[in-house]
């Protein structure tokens, strides 16, 4: 249909759907030659104790695309997960994360996500292994962050490779606490290091007295289990202040900074912007 139209021409009957899935066949192609066109970008957003002490950092990938700009990683991880290409992408976010993080003056923490295909297939457990010490962070600086997702399928295998990551010295986050189906029950089977609540519990905290009471429910449990909590999606001083309350004891959100390069936060990882400047 379309290539009677000509090349270029939008089909006048294409619904909805037929675009949408277009588009998405098209960011995948486009998605295939990222990584070589050096598209792909790391930022970084900072992690804070309630009194504003810096902590470390969470990597979120930026896909810069040539021609729309910024892709959001809820409509790129997907589509990269799908079509395997997690695996490359997600290689390199480890890497590129791990070099920045290791020329920081100060030693602070990094975050990475994992994603479940990550698990499934490829060799990640190689692959840290062989990141860590081609770029000399120390095992112990880096968090990665899951989600469920994770220990749908093969849960044993993501189990033992989660144990092993541990024995490394690697920091393992829960992430999104609260939005899936059996959250709870994986706290039985993994001792996690850290549990973060996820954004849209914080999101209602003042409008819902629900997710006020949730929030509280999930920092008692958390508490009670001897792992810290990070809460999503900070935004405001009365959020900040309520998780203050309830023994939080992480924060991340626009309250403290958005994702952005590292070099903005160049004072806070140690490097002195002015001498750098002038040097
Ligand atoms: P996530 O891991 O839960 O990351 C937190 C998301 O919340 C980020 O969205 C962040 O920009 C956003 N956020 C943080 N603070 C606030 C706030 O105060 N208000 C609001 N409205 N939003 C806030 P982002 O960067 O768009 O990433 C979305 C998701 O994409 C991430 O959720 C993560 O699941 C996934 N993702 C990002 N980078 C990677 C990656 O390198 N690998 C994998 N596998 N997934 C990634
Ligand atoms: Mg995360
Ligand atoms: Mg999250
Ligand atoms: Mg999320």
């Amino acid at each position: 249909r379309a290539k009677r139209e000509g090349r270029g021409r939008v089909c006048f009957f294409e619904t909805g759907m037929d675009r949408e899935l277009r588009d998405r066949r098209l960011l995948q192609h486009d998605l295939r030659h990222a990584l070589e066109q050096s598209e792909f970008q790391v930022y970084f957003q900072p992690q804070a104790r309630m009194d504003g002490e810096i902590i470390g950092f969470e990597a979120l990938l930026r896909w810069n695309h040539p021609v729309r700009g910024f892709v959001p990683p809820d409509q790129f991880i997907p589509l990269a997960e799908e079509s395997g290409l997690i695996i490359e992408i997600g290689d390199w976010v480890l890497r590129e994360t791990c070099r920045q993080a290791a020329s920081w003056p100060r030693p602070l923490q990094v975050a990475v996500n994992l994603s479940p295909v990550q698990f499934q297939t490829g060799d990640l457990e190689r692959s840290i292994h062989q990141i860590l010490l081609e770029t000399g962070l120390a095992p112990t600086r880096l968090e990665v962050e899951i989600t469920e997702g994770v220990l749908i399928g093969d849960f044993t295998r993501a189990l033992n490779l989660l144990r092993r990551l541990k024995a490394l010295g690697i920091h393992i986050a829960m992430d999104d606490f609260g939005t899936g189906y059996s959250s709870l029950s994986y706290l039985q089977s993994f001792p996690f290091d850290k549990i973060k609540i996820d954004r849209s519990f914080i999101l209602n905290l003042e409008a819902t007295p629900q997710s006020a009471e949730i929030v509280r429910a999930v920092l008692s449990l958390a508490h009670a289990l001897h792992i810290p909590v990070v809460a999503e999606g900070v935004e405001t001083e009365a959020q900040r202040a309520f998780l203050q309350r309830e023994a939080c004891e992480v924060m991340q959100g626009y309250l403290i900074g958005r994702p952005e390069p590292i070099e903005r936060y160049a004072d806070l990882i140690g490097i002195n912007v002015e001498r750098r400047r002038y040097a």
